[in-house]
């Protein structure tokens, strides 16, 4: 057995490894398409280059047809990688698309028309095609720093390679077996270390996004997609620890009004959709000045670090005024209301007291019989 045949064992046998990986990862976590899609890919890499290396010992009159499969298998697992990435930036499949069909009938039509020398040609066309896919993931990656350059970098080494593979066929075309183990030495040198690299590059992906899909969903509340009581430590943290705003937070308590007996006569389900379509309403007019969080049932919290207070209160008594009409088709007794406590978070103060400032005058705007946007300062606090 020669060195290239032992590597070209390897080559299947990680291939076969990382399919398998992905396989899992994507079955044990839910995780998206494109997992599935990387997992197919070395599966597919697999299954040609077993094809190529398992023919001639099994079957030696179908080598040239096995080739042939082996060269497809080929495109399809890189068709399959740049597929992956595609779907992963939730970007069209168009061009992935195009390619993988140019490159499935020229294939096709080299080897059905039987060109002098198609199996040399078929391997160019592979060669190129792979090259190609690996143009597309590294476009696909787009200019996001240093550490994706990086990649880029790596997987243009690779690309360069994938087509180098071609230029050997070719200069292997003369044939004979000198030629053919060329080829094949070729083929042994670069593709375990490149199987390797973009295996373990994948299965890096998939639970980098994984560790971050759990982030994401232990800081926010899952009905209305607002950072919960967890995810609102943190941004106070980082705001804390940031610095350079001209003006003191604004924190803000909004608390909807006799909600329990929206859920009493509507039902829960509607209560639910009161809930998600006031979230919606917050975010959207204070989502992009700061935080918006579900800390409880039907009490939320704004964080304004950098609004002045004069513009703040002007924009909660806007927000305070168009809720009613917000919620036109919740028809009981009384029309959807909410009651908003605010305050500022003085210089030097503990962020939770600042917080229970702001309940306190939540609590005055309840006590004032609902429906009504009360301000409390330090100072008027302390003074009572
Ligand atoms: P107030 O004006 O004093 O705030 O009265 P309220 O009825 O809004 O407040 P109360 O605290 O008495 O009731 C809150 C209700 O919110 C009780 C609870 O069933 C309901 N609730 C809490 N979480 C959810 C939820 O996720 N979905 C729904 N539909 N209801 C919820
Ligand atoms: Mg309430
Ligand atoms: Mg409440």
């Amino acid at each position: 057995m020669t060195a290239a045949t032992v590597s070209s064992f390897s080559i299947v046998f990680i291939c076969l490894l990382f399919g398998i990986a992905l396989l899992a990862a994507w079955q044990a976590f839910g995780l998206k398409r494109y997992a599935m899609l990387w997992a197919l890919s070395f599966i597919a890499a697999a299954v040609g280059h077993g094809m190529r290396i398992g023919t001639p010992l099994v079957w030696p009159a179908a080598v040239p047809f096995f080739a042939m499969l082996a060269c497809h298998t080929s495109v399809a697992s890189f068709t399959l990688l740049a597929a992956g990435f595609r779907s992963r930036a939730q970007r069209s499949h168009w061009l992935v698309t195009l390619l993988w069909l140019v490159s499935t009938l020229l294939l096709l039509g080299f080897w059905i028309l039987d060109v002098d020398g198609w199996r040399t040609s078929l391997r160019i066309i592979t060669g190129l095609a792979d090259a190609a896919m690996i143009a597309v993931i590294i476009a696909t990656l787009g200019n996001r720093g240093l550490r994706v350059l990086l990649v880029q970098a790596l997987l243009a080494i690779y690309g360069l390679y994938a087509a180098s593979v071609g230029l050997a066929a070719w200069l292997a075309k003369s044939g004979g077996t000198a030629g053919e183990s060329f080829f094949v030495m070729v083929l042994s040198i670069g593709t375990p270390t490149g199987m390797i690299g973009t295996g373990v590059m994948t299965l890096l992906m998939v639970s980098a996004d994984l560790a971050r899909d759990l982030r994401e969903q232990a800081i926010r509340d899952p009905l209305t997609g607002l950072l919960n009581r967890r995810g609102l430590e943190e941004r106070i943290g980082e705001l804390h620890r940031r610095s350079g705003s001209r003006h003191p937070t604004i924190v803000a308590l909004a608390d909807l009004d006799r909600f329990k007996a929206i859920n009493d006569r509507l039902g829960h389900a509607v209560g639910d959709a009161v809930l998600q379509r006031f979230a919606r309403l917050l975010e959207e007019r204070f989502g992009t000045l700061g935080p918006v969080a579900r800390i409880g049932g039907e009490e939320f919290v704004l964080l304004l670090p950098d609004v002045p207070l004069s513009e703040a209160r002007r924009r909660i008594e806007a927000l305070h005024a168009e809720i009613p009409a917000s919620f036109p088709d919740i028809a009981t007794d009384h029309p959807v209301t909410a009651s908003f406590g605010l305050t500022e978070h003085a210089e030097g103060e503990a962020f939770q007291q600042a917080l229970s400032r702001a309940d306190a005058a939540l609590y005055r705007s309840k006590a004032a019989g609902r429906n009504w946007v009360t301000y409390l300062d330090r100072a008027s606090q302390a003074a009572e």
